[in-house]
């Protein structure tokens, strides 16, 4: 698929984003998977669906999520690995908010080889703590279609409404003070030591996640065309 306004070439591997909850993944993922024409793949964005819908697996997923703890790698892989056998996958797609666990980021590995896929990039998102809090207490998002803003950096044109399609914006349960902590917690403890395995792979870019939206997709844009 040529996407409309793409960068001019195909994107053919796996980009997975790696970093802190609030660092901006799920907004740099959506704009360059709309960009490079292909799917944007968000376990985060899986569950919450799941849970909206009400399936066993939202179900199952909510208590957990609303305490800000790791759903257990059995239920993510299932989840994930059917998405990634979909043929819309070949040609490359872009993870957020997956692997968060050393058996994941194994299992991940497995499933790009067994799809003949290669090497991922793996982008880390570096950002420090105190604008980590404003982006996650700041943060709502579309009811309808998933959009993010910001409050304090990115608003809508009407408060409270999507640009989009003037959906409700609501604020993340799991984005209220009490439960920012554990996640974090879960992040440092689980994912964080996901950067130096990547990084012993040859395969990790750092990217300065601090700047504006627009500059930080510049800056990962670029990443993927040195990293041809
Ligand atoms: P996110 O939108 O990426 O912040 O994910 C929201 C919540 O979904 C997390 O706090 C976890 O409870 C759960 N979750 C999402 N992705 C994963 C994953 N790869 N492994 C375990 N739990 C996950």
């Amino acid at each position: 698929m040529e996407p409309a306004h793409g960068p001019g070439d195909a994107l053919d591997r796996a980009v997975i984003f790696i970093g802190p909850p609030g660092a901006g993944k799920g907004t740099q993922a959506k704009e360059l998977a709309r960009l490079y024409g292909v799917p944007h793949l968000s376990s985060g964005d899986m569950f919450r669906e799941h849970v909206s819908r009400g399936t066993p697996l939202g179900l199952k997923a909510k208590p957990i999520m609303d305490r800000g703890d790791l759903v257990p790698d059995a239920i993510v892989l299932e989840m994930i690995e059917d998405r990634i056998a979909r043929p819309d996958c070949r040609h490359g797609f872009v993870i957020d908010g997956f692997p968060r666990t050393a058996a994941q980021a194994e299992r991940l590995s497995e499933l790009l080889e067994h799809h003949g896929m290669g090497k991922p990039v793996v982008i880390h998102f570096v950002i420090d703590r105190g604008l980590l809090m404003r982006r996650l207490t700041g943060r709502r998002m579309c009811s309808v279609g998933g959009e993010i803003y910001n409050i304090y950096d990115r608003p809508s044109k009407v408060p409270g409404r999507c640009d989009n399609d003037g959906g409700a914006l609501i604020q993340r349960y799991d984005d209220s003070e009490e439960v920012i902590g554990p996640r974090l917690k879960a992040y440092d403890q689980q994912t964080a030591p996901l950067v130096a395995y990547y990084r012993r792979q040859s395969v990790l870019r750092d990217v300065d996640a601090a700047a504006g939206v627009e500059e930080v997709t510049r800056r990962v844009m670029k990443i993927l065309r040195n990293a041809r």
